[in-house]
């Protein structure tokens, strides 16, 4: 058979139904915090990531699914939401009127990279931005939420790291600095010895453990933030104190696309090994105009949820406690009867399965328990002959005849007992 491509997963049942209550939880939240949904093309112009992520980003230069269409025009499958949510907003004139505009949006990004743990080449995101405000207050505001979604789910253990990155004058200045502290340094990999060069700041994200080290020394971007994004970052984490988030004030934590400015931040969870940051965002006050738009100040952030599913306490992820109902029909006059009241437990919504296979009554019986059916109706000849059908709870394996015309009531009416004494 015909395999799927590298990198790229199949998510099945029953783990989909995690990933559904994530989507449903995050979306919950959103809302509280006065979020929209958009949603957006999965193809964008190239052109569109190259301005905004920048062409010395290891996302640019080698790992976006770039081709070129049947016109010649080339087209990248989305690596990240940021710049397409901003290329919506203001091609549909989301940004006018002035005032903050909040959007979320949901859905599969994809990158080149090495397939591993937590590293996929189609990877899901959940992505939240807020537009046209500036204020440090709605950089709290976005972590409050994104820490509000993460704990609403059950994550554990995580960690805020948080810094800023300055305005395009701090950086100006921080990266003759970098580069110059880098220009005298040996050793550093092909790619660094370029980029102190071209983006110094590039460098800061380099993965190879040998320039790391080399950056132990370097010097650190808080010290060139002009009196502005200083008191900026203060008031930002102002507001992370007074309402009680932990946050670790890190100087050289970095992002890996060029857009940001201000606030940058990650999440990182144990139990992910060396992929360990489930969310990242930060400010982007110059991206619009950097894509031809007018100003338009913003910042965001976006949660990897296959990594976040990855981290997730198991047994807290019970969407398939659904109460569920299997019948099993025992020759073909009861089949028909069965095909009957299938459709009437669903319209009562009892969510009904049954087997069209004409197997035994055990073989039906071990697929209902397979499936997780709480109640099981059995029908056959003496069923048929007395008008009635046998019900059985799975958990007790106590059974009872109830007349046809009452099964459905009936049913709901165990529906509603054992969700009752499941739910402590
Ligand atoms: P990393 O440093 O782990 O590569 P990143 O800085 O490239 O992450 P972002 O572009 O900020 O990641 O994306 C936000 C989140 O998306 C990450 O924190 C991570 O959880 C997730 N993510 C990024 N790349 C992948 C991938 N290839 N597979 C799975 N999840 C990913
Ligand atoms: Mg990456």
């Amino acid at each position: 058979m015909i395999k799927a491509i590298r990198g790229m997963r199949d998510l099945l049942p029953p783990e989909t139904a995690r990933w559904q209550w994530v989507e449903q939880v995050a979306r919950e939240v959103f809302a509280l915090y006065g979020y929209r949904e958009i949603r957006l093309p999965l193809l964008e112009r190239t052109e569109l990531f190259a301005r905004s992520i920048g062409a010395d980003t290891d996302i640019v230069s080698k790992e976006m699914y770039s081709f070129p269409d049947r016109k010649g025009e080339s087209l990248t499958l989305r690596p990240e939401a940021t710049a397409s949510v901003l290329r919506a907003v203001v091609e549909n004139g989301l940004d006018k009127g002035g005032g903050v505009k909040k959007l979320y949006t949901l859905g599969p990004m994809f990158r080149y990279e090495r397939p591993q743990k937590g590293r996929y080449r189609q990877f899901y995101q959940i992505n939240g931005e807020a537009f046209g405000v500036d204020a440090p207050e709605l950089d709290a505001e976005v972590i409050l939420l994104l820490l509000d979604i993460l704990q609403r789910l059950q994550l554990g253990e995580m960690r805020l790291l948080i810094n800023s990155l300055g305005c395009p004058e701090c950086q100006v200045k921080f990266k003759a600095a970098l580069g110059l502290f880098l220009i005298s340094r040996e050793g550093l990999c092909e790619d660094c010895q370029r980029r102190r060069t071209t983006n110094a700041l590039r460098v800061l994200d380099c993965k190879s453990v040998h320039c790391k080290e080399i950056l132990k020394d370097a010097p650190v971007i808080r010290d060139y933030l002009c009196a502005d994004c200083a008191a900026h970052f203060a008031r930002v984490l102002e507001l992370l104190r007074r309402f009680g988030v932990a946050y670790e004030d890190q100087p050289r934590l970095v992002r890996g696309l060029d857009y940001y400015t201000r606030t940058a931040f990650e999440v990182v969870a144990p139990g992910l090994g060396a992929q360990d940051a489930v969310a990242g965002g930060g400010r982007y006050d110059g991206l619009s105009q950097q894509l031809g738009g007018p100003a338009l100040p913003g910042l965001g952030f976006a949660i990897g949820q296959d990594r976040l599913l990855e981290v997730l306490p198991r047994e807290l992820l019970g969407r398939d406690r659904e109460y569920k109902v299997f019948l099993v029909a025992l020759g073909e006059a009861a089949k028909e009867k069965c095909l009957n009241l299938l459709q009437k437990l669903r319209e009562n919504n009892l969510a009904t399965e049954m087997d069209f296979g004409n197997r035994s009554l055990k073989a039906q019986i071990s697929q209902a328990d397979r499936l997780g059916a709480a109640c099981v109706i059995i029908i056959g000849e003496m069923e048929l002959k007395d008008g009635k059908a046998q019900i059985r709870e799975m958990a007790t394996a106590y059974q009872q005849p109830v007349p046809f015309n009452e099964v459905p009531d009936h049913v709901k009416w165990l529906k509603d007992k054992t969700l009752a004494e499941t739910n402590v």
